[in-house]
């Protein structure tokens, strides 16, 4: 197994603290890797800076051909990737060879194309005598900090924009899951000039700490919880570095009393459930309208009592467990504390299966209200809330009343319905009648404390880049 960072084109093992890599289905360590002492932190951040110069000048035909090249590299070995993230984070195999894997191939091919179509403004004469134009240029060195999520896909997603841009990166993963990012690094020394991506180990409170507060970075990429995004905004705020952040969610689901129930059920199970719960769009707060609320309560539940969790096969499998002992017990206590109030029902789920590894029983508390707990945080897991509504106009107040806006849906067979709710939901994407669906073509990102800025699409090329305007006199 490839276990060392890349700093400029060398691939050496970090000198400081040593972090136990577990196998989340187990429990057991795969293996341990020390994480970045501040002088390699440095010697990253300086191989960055010192490869910006040439990086930057490249053209974008030339920078697509580099990312044309990593996509290759990881088709060429996609079952050693989906192994070896399905390994670290206890995905199922199947989710990750089909779902992932090509989504990330496809984000470093779609980059290469974008990056060499981009539009704006025209040039011309905007005063007598004197031709503008607009150029977009990189930033600098960016600083991108991955969670444990999708740790090879929100490589892809910080990557990809940021090096056809014309940045370089210092890329730090989680500390749970840098085991696909090592194993990208050694193809990426081998395909990139030297210094255009760094891959550094280490814990979020030590070397991303470091990263952030860096002087050599000229732009701070996180995606995580919102409260490591208030330290990213206030280590920016040293050095007015830029910042895109990419936060937390809680998904609204509102399920209208004439939805194609059958079709909201099986949406619901597959997209509140998926990755175990564990993302950001997950649909885990749902609304159900009063007159198919019952009914829809025990479709729903015997729907996700179904889920299939902790086979032996693995290809059996649909979910996988959480990504850690910290975030089961986070879980199950939400859950039991939602479970203490006397108008909850545990419709399924809400239980600790026995058994070794982070799992926990995909779960369905119904009859939650819009002031609970379990409606208005971040469970990050396998457990939906329901809560009925009576009138469109409360549900639609009801959703927007949350500090997070990164995803929304709406499940209706009116158009005009579906077209009300998408212009009123706060939200960075309104899907009607699905959920979590997401092609590169297309911004992800959030509204309020889940953040700002976009990943995918040729917003995300905006984002990495800046606008300047050159003026010449024609005399
Ligand atoms: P986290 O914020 O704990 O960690 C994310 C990354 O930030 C890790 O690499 C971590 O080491 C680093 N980090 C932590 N503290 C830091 C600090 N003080 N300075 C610099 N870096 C620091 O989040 P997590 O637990 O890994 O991921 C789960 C969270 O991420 C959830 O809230 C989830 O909603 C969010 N998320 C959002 C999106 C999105 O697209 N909006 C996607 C995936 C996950």
């Amino acid at each position: 197994m490839q276990t060392d960072m890349l700093i400029g084109t060398s691939l050496v093992k970090g000198e400081d603290q040593e972090e136990r890599i577990l196998n989340p289905r187990t429990g057991e360590t795969i293996l341990n890797l020390p994480e970045a002492s501040s002088a390699q932190i440095d010697a990253a951040v300086f191989a960055a800076r010192r490869a910006f110069a040439g990086w930057s000048q490249t053209t974008p035909g030339e920078r697509a051909g580099y990312l044309l090249k990593i996509a290759d590299a990881i088709e060429a070995d996609a079952d050693g990737f989906a192994t070896l993230e399905a390994l670290n984070c206890g995905k199922p195999i199947n989710a990750v060879r089909n779902d992932e894997i090509p989504a990330i191939i496809d984000c470093y091919r779609f980059f290469a194309g974008a990056v060499r179509n981009q539009h704006g403004t025209l040039a011309g004469e905007y005063l007598p005598g004197f031709t503008s134009m607009i150029r977009r240029d990189a930033i600098g060195v960016v600083g991108s900090i991955a969670p444990w999520n999708y740790p090879l896909m929100m490589m892809a997603w910080k990557l990809a924009p940021a090096i056809a841009a014309g940045n370089t990166v210092v890329f730090k993963p989680s500390e749970q899951t840098p085991l696909t990012a090592l194993k990208l690094a050694k193809l990426l020394a081998e395909i990139l000039p030297e210094g255009v991506v760094n891959v550094i180990l280490g814990r979020g409170e030590s070397v991303g700490n470091s990263l952030i507060n860096h002087p050599g970075i000229d732009m701070i990429s996180i995606t995580g919880d919102i409260a490591t995004g208030k330290k990213v905004i206030q280590a920016a705020s040293k050095s007015v570095k830029r910042t895109h952040l990419e936060l937390g969610g809680k998904a609204p689901v509102i399920v209208y009393d004439d939805a194609e129930l059958e079709a909201a059920v099986s949406g619901i199970r597959a997209f509140g459930f998926y990755n175990a719960g564990q993302d950001c769009t997950a649909a885990c707060r749902i609304y159900a309208h009063k007159g198919i609320y019952d009914k829809f309560v025990a479709d729903l539940s015997h729907a996700v009592s179904s889920i299939r969790f902790g086979q032996t096969d693995d290809t059996q499998n649909e979910i996988g467990p959480l990504i850690s002992q910290r975030q089961r017990d986070r879980v199950a206590s939400f859950v039991q504390r939602a479970a203490e109030a006397s108008h909850i029902e545990l419709a399924t789920g809400g239980v600790i299966p026995d058994g070794s590894g982070f799992y926990y029983q995909p779960t369905v508390v119904a009859g939650a209200l819009q002031t609970d707990e379990i409606v208005r945080r971040e469970v990050f897991g396998p457990v939906v809330s329901v809560t009925p509504f009576g009138s469109d106009d409360d549900v639609i107040g009801w959703a927007n009343e949350s500090d997070y806006g990164l995803a929304s849906s709406v499940w209706t067979k009116d158009v005009s319905k579906a077209m009300k709710a998408a212009a009123t939901l706060r939200y960075g994407c309104t899907w009607v009648n699905t959920h979590f669906m997401l092609v590169n073509e297309m911004p992800h990102g959030g509204l309020k404390q889940s953040g700002y800025g976009k990943d995918l699409s040729t917003y995300a090329l905006e984002d990495y880049s800046v606008v300047r305007h050159v003026m010449i006199a024609h005399s």
